[in-house]
């Protein structure tokens, strides 16, 4: 008999719900859920593919120890007794701040509330992060400053109803094709959509307006719309009054961005700057999506605010179908940066250096916690030798963090390096311990997706023969170093969560079981959950204008490096493709790694479509085939990122934004070559 098993997507942050059909233990396929508010029955091709990976002939079911440089099967007992003697070992020597460890944005919510309390409880160091600084941590500080909060403000399913969509640095098609999908549903309705990317896109040709501005000038092309919309006196008078602060220095420092000098920064031309600006104001609600083409900068966090800004100016914060959207990438980073998987704060966004919150999870830990906070993924391979100890859970860093030769520099510099992961991968070749992990569909738990949505994952398969689910590796490791967390279940992690953590205070397994999801902020058993935050005021009180001035990307091309090298995701893959590669459907399309290249440039250069050409920055070089073409921007090169065999991040820039740490992946100079 088939069984079906209701649980939520392993891929992309849009958090779709569907059945995984069970026989006999096997995994026949999936069956999306009809009556999920996000996908109401419908899933992408990754989310149709979503099993194939589990039980791949890849995955990794042994530990594995390596001796002189080469992988060795072995028992669990040895593994552990190797990994707990040099962390004891490395501990003792260097203190606690000289291990870190990196948490996963592919684990549930309570293996990442377990992961961030071993390293601050068991090891003693705030030194905890994971793959939100690659990707929306400038949305976390950005959305925090000026609105109180770093989440998005709105639903997915309120999208279809807004007016207008101004859909910024963000490929919703191919990123998040469900989202995709609800902003055409409003586009049928008669929205106005308006895009801003350097690319033609999917999305293009639904789009009334298309503002193809040059990667890096994000801020210049938002200031530029604020002074439109001043200057035709567009603004919500009552609502910046009312509910914001800082606007004046706002109004000063924008005023410098007429349509003439944005066009010259931007290449937008001038008569589309205003028309999208009209449009954008004068369509209420309108909400505003954006992705990594906004955050991965120097500048992100001022980009992030940057759109606070345009949404506050034009009153769009606050109420149904408006608001400020990041569309979160992996499908729980937006739960691992919730529970505390960050180097500042514990579960809850409670900060690590407030006494009383630290005393609080102290009682309750029943441990003395480190009361700095620690250190970001990027400063944790800032330099060579800084960590010496990596606790590495399921994150492939050297595949996506900037500059992967620097990575590499810091692994190999590491005295000891434990690994769990599904798959053998880049990061895990310089491991001297790899734990082979359960997947999604072998383990209890919840995921929270874009839109702050707490939502189960359930069990449709036992764990493959001698692999464990993260959470229950973790807690092995800590209780052989001393330190015991034991829990009966995923529920009882999440009591505690709950227990600790104002904003999740009402959330609990029964009320999701009944419920289906909760939105947070939920503080108490009878709160409903959050659809729009902001609604009465924000949560900081008022709403935060900052005035920033256009700063350009670190690097900017010049003679030797003429082009800006932009990267992005695709349809078919996700994130550093170990599991969307290792899934037939999937890893047949766009099977290995090109450069997209403008049509005049190509022939420019004599480069011919599907011709090998070298691809070089300042970091590195690739040599791949060019994919010739108008819709990209002259002057302007793209490049996925999913292809382990060749990286795009041996090329990419790790120059970090001051306020988030995140690396500039969005725009560096680089060098396209016939390959010779
Ligand atoms: Fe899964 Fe994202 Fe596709 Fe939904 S949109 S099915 S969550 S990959």
């Amino acid at each position: 008999m088939i069984e079906y098993t209701l649980t939520t997507c392993p891929f992309c942050g849009v958090g779709c719900n569907f059945y995984l059909k069970v026989e006999h233990g096997r995994i026949l396929g999936v069956s999306p859920s009809r009556n999920h508010p996000v996908n109401r029955g419908r899933l992408c091709v990754k989310g149709w593919n979503a099993f194939d990976f589990v039980t791949h002939p890849d995955r990794l079911r042994k530990p594995l120890i390596k001796e002189n440089g080469k992988f060795k099967e072995a028992s669990w007992p040895a593994a552990y007794e190797l990994i707990v003697k040099n962390i004891k070992r490395i501990k003792t020597e260097n203190g606690p701040d000289a291990l870190g460890v990196i948490s996963s944005a592919r684990c549930t919510n309570e293996e990442n509330y377990i992961i961030q309390k071993f390293g601050r409880a068991c090891l003693g160091t705030n030194n905890i992060d994971h793959c939100a600084r690659t990707c929306h941590a400038p949305s976390v500080a950005g959305l925090t400053r000026s609105f109180g909060s770093g989440a998005a403000t709105n639903s997915i399913d309120e999208l279809p109803d807004a007016k207008c969509i101004l859909v910024i640095g963000s490929n919703p098609l191919e990123a998040h094709p469900i989202i995709g999908w609800r902003i055409l549903t409003a586009k049928d309705r008669g929205a106005k959509i308006i895009l801003a990317d350097p690319r033609a896109i999917g999305l293009s040709n639904f789009s009334d307006i298309h503002l193809r501005l040059l990667p890096g000038t994000d801020i210049c092309l938002l200031n530029g719309l604020m002074n439109i919309i001043l200057e035709k006196e567009l603004e919500d008078k009552d609502f910046i009054r009312e509910r914001t602060e800082g606007f004046e220095e706002l109004k000063e420092t924008v005023k410098k961005y007429a349509p003439e000098y944005v066009e010259k920064i931007t290449r937008v031309p001038r008569e589309l700057l205003i028309k999208a600006a009209e449009i954008y104001a004068k369509s209420k609600p309108a909400s505003i999506v954006y992705s990594l083409g906004i955050t991965e900068h120097t500048v992100g966090t001022d980009n992030v605010s940057t759109l606070a800004n345009l949404a506050m100016v034009t009153g769009n914060v606050g109420r149904l179908s408006s608001g400020v959207n990041p569309l979160r990438g992996q499908n729980n980073v937006q739960g691992s940066c919730d529970m505390g998987a960050l180097p500042n704060v514990f579960s809850g966004y409670q900060n690590v250096e407030d006494d009383a919150v630290r005393r609080k999870f102290e009682d309750a830990w029943e441990v003395r916690l480190p009361g700095k906070k620690g250190l970001t993924n990027s400063e944790m391979f800032e330099m060579p030798g800084r960590i010496k100890l990596f606790y590495i859970v399921g994150e492939d860093v050297v595949h996506s963090e900037p500059n992967s030769k620097h990575v590499i520099s810091c692994l190999e510099k590491a005295e000891f390096i434990v690994v769990h992961d599904l798959f053998m991968c880049k990061t895990a070749e310089y491991a001297d311990v790899i734990l082979p992990a359960s997947s999604f569909a072998e383990k209890e738990g919840t995921f929270a997706n874009a839109d702050r949505r707490i939502q189960r994952v359930r069990k449709a398969i036992q764990p493959l023969p001698d692999t464990k689910p993260d959470g229950e590796i973790v807690m092995e490791v800590a209780s052989l170093l001393g330190y015991h967390m034991k829990y009966k279940n995923a529920s009882e992690v999440m009591d505690e969560i709950a227990h600790l953590s104002p904003i999740f205070g009402g959330v609990s397994y029964g009320r999701l079981e009944k419920e289906g999801f909760l939105q947070w902020p939920c503080p108490d058993k009878n709160h409903p959950g959050t659809k729009v935050l902001h609604q009465e005021e924000f949560v900081r009180g008022k709403g935060k204008f900052f005035a920033i001035d256009h700063k350009g990307p670190e690097e900017l091309s010049d003679d030797e490096y003429p082009f800006i090298l932009t990267t992005g995701r695709m349809l078919f893959h996700y994130n550093s493709g170990t599991q969307t590669r290792r899934t037939a459907i999937l890893s047949r399309e766009f099977p290995e790694n090109f450069v997209q290249i403008n049509s005049e440039d190509a022939e420019r250069l004599n480069i011919k479509n599907r011709s090998k050409v070298s691809v070089s920055t300042r970091r590195g070089a690739l040599e791949i085939k060019a994919e010739v073409s108008n819709n990209i921007i002259s002057g302007v090169i793209w490049m996925p990122f999913h292809y382990a065999d060749k990286l795009t991040n041996t090329l990419t820039n790790n120059a970090f934004d001051p306020i988030s740490k995140i690396g500039e992946y969005k725009a560096c100079a680089a060098k396209v070559e016939p390959a010779k």
